[in-house]
């Protein structure tokens, strides 16, 4: 990201705050997330979200924040892959709730966004078990999802049940090999949220630069806005510092007996951007 992409995107914040902003994001260790924040200051870092969007089929960019409970804010935005389908697309408003998750937040209060939420995203916020009480703010708007999504798909989670805030599912090799990303991969898996296929599954990538980025299964009870591992972790990575690292090992945990299998689809989206072979590592519950 060039140096005024980055001062066109905090054009509005107050000048300490744009100063913070900047050396965070272009750090070495940048992973998406932004601490201590003024509380005011989501909203107007959507333009800075929406810069990390990767949009070479639509050329759209979409920007997301979300405002865990904890204070800090996470970046979101749509990810296309060129040469793949347009279903392999991540979404902003998925992207900005897969980062909070991944840093092991556990509730998201507020998600701002730059366009109005789609369909798929909508059913994809139900599987927060604050989904009723989550402010979703558009624009000078904040709705609420059952005013966005009435009679909704599906059951509404429970608080500890949710995408974020549920437990984690024990799980291990079934050959064990203590190879880094393998275990890795298995961490991933272990706090997948996985209600409905019950298969969990975890996904490492590991970058030239020796940076690591995880993913874990995050379903939906409509199946398609489910996000697999795979595309967990290349969200994670572009968020990230080492967005335009090459991929130099890809590693995927998968449950032995697990009905679905989530490997051809990372295949294709790893190989769109890296000739980097998946290594596979098959789990078994603990
Ligand atoms: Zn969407």
């Amino acid at each position: 990201m060039t140096d005024s992409t980055i001062d066109r995107a905090l054009t509005g914040l107050d000048s300490a705050t744009a100063a913070r902003i900047r050396q965070a994001i272009t750090a070495p260790g940048f992973s998406g997330q932004l601490t201590e924040m003024p509380s005011t200051a989501a909203a107007q870092l959507l333009p800075l979200a929406a810069a990390f969007s990767v949009h070479p089929i639509s050329g759209f960019a979409v920007g997301a924040i979300a405002v865990a409970a904890s204070g800090n804010l996470y970046l979101g935005a749509n990810l296309e892959f060129q040469g793949m389908p347009l279903h392999a697309t991540l979404h902003a408003e998925q992207s900005a709730i897969l980062n909070a998750w991944m840093h092991n937040e556990h509730e998201v209060q507020a998600l701002h966004v730059s366009e109005t939420p789609c369909g798929h995203c909508r059913q994809f916020l139900r599987e927060l078990s604050n989904s009723e009480t989550v402010g979703i703010h558009v624009g000078a708007h904040i709705y609420t999802l059952s005013e966005l999504l009435p009679y909704a798909f599906g059951e509404t989670r429970s608080k500890g049940n949710g995408l974020l805030d549920s437990t984690p599912v024990a799980l291990e090799a079934v050959k064990p090999n203590p190879n880094t990303s393998q275990q890795r991969a298995i961490n991933a898996a272990q706090r997948s949220y996985a209600p409905y296929s019950r298969s969990p599954e975890g996904f490492v990538l590991e970058c030239l630069n020796g940076q690591f980025f995880s993913g874990r299964a995050a379903e939906s009870t409509a199946f398609n806005p489910s996000v697999p591992s795979a595309l967990v972790a290349l969200n994670q990575r572009n968020l990230s510092s080492s967005r335009t690292v090459a991929i130099a090992t890809a590693t995927a945990a998968k449950l032995a007996t697990a009905i679905n299998n989530p490997l051809p689809f990372a295949s294709t989206l790893i190989s769109s951007t890296s000739n980097a072979e998946i290594k596979v590592v098959q789990m078994d519950a603990r």
